[in-house]
């Protein structure tokens, strides 16, 4: 297979129009000094927007830009997904279209990799931009999540990375549908190096991350990589258990010597409260486990291809 080239690079898109020109014409750049050979996967995500269009009428004269757009928007890990299935560079990298993973960071990336690094992983020096609200939930989801978790994710990077075809293999051979990438590019190991850079601001546009959507991904990716909240929830009820036996025994004894007590209303409405609260949270925990096996089980493909350019249409195939 002659035509494979140097590298692939994986572009992720949702409604990226109104900068989409500038971050192409700077991709293309940095990536043809850096490979020989490359190749662009753009995978369309289910953008309401110009995106599209736009992104076909720039593969009309370049065939090294492959495009994909799924039938809907499938979030980021299942166009990324996307974009490494139909990817058959030696090395691949997968970067956002924003600017906040900046282009000119591929030539480093490529030496390392030419060095001999497997992973090339960019971390921000810091996170001065972010809300302070946004620092420190996400400061406490890598603790939580590095504490627990099958491998640790290194804090302050995101999904930006070079890596080379054996990590891709490696992926692949995950055959799960929940695809918490940042847990993935480390859990498969290999040898990953550090490049530190100062994350920008959005080029344009806004990010597509609530609150809410990163509380949800944060409590899969946990799930998906740690059976620890199981245990936390049956060593909680084992100390609970132990100590309810001890002051039932107390109870008995005290009932032997000095007879029947007034009832204690307070005491018993919070021992109530309390476990049937507990018991509710061990229920939920055990629901997250649940429900992520049913998604599993149920093995629905990650995405739908509604269309594609200059991808030979079994590379295209979820
Ligand atoms: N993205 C996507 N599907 C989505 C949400 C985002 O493909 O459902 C893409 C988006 O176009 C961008 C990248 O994923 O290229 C990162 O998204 P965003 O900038 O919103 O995330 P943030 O930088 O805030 O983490
Ligand atoms: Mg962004």
């Amino acid at each position: 297979m002659n035509s494979q080239p140097e590298i692939s690079v994986v572009v992720p898109l949702k409604d990226e129009a109104e900068g989409l020109k500038a971050f192409v014409a700077t991709l293309q750049s940095q990536v043809s000094t850096a490979a020989d050979t490359y190749e662009c996967i753009f995978v369309d995500d289910g953008s309401q927007d110009e995106t599209w269009r736009m992104l076909k009428e720039l593969a009309r004269s370049e065939l090294r830009f492959k495009l994909l757009r799924l039938s809907r928007n499938f979030g980021k890990d299942a166009a990324l997904k996307a974009g490494l299935d139909a990817a058959t560079g030696r090395a691949i990298i997968v970067i956002d279209a924003d600017f906040q993973d900046p282009p000119h960071l591929i030539n480093e990336m490529v030496e390392r990799w030419r060095n001999g690094a497997e992973v090339v992983t960019p971390v921000r020096r810091n996170r001065k931009r972010d809300s302070w609200c946004k620092r420190t939930s996400s400061k406490w989801f890598y603790k939580a999540f590095n504490r627990i978790a099958d491998s640790e994710i290194p804090e302050n990077a995101g999904d930006f990375r070079l890596f080379d075809r054996k990590i891709l293999d490696a992926l692949a051979a995950c055959p799960e549908k929940n695809r918490f990438h940042k847990g993935l590019f480390n859990w498969v190991g290999y040898r990953n190096e550090y490049i530190e850079f100062d994350r920008p601001e959005r080029a344009a546009g806004s990010s597509r991350w609530s609150y809410w959507r990163l509380w949800n991904y944060a409590l899969d990716g946990i799930v998906g990589f740690s059976s620890a909240p199981l245990k936390i929830s049956s060593y909680l009820g084992l100390v609970i258990a132990f100590g309810a036996f001890v002051y039932g025994l107390y109870l008995v004894v005290y009932t032997l010597l000095f007879g029947r007590d007034v009832p204690g209303y307070a005491s018993i409405m919070v021992v109530l409260l309390f476990l049937g609260g507990l018991n509710l949270l061990a229920m939920g925990i055990i629901g997250q486990y649940l429900a992520q096996i049913f998604q599993e089980v149920k093995a629905r493909p990650s995405y739908f291809v509604a269309e594609h350019v200059n991808v030979t249409e079994k590379s295209a195939q979820a």
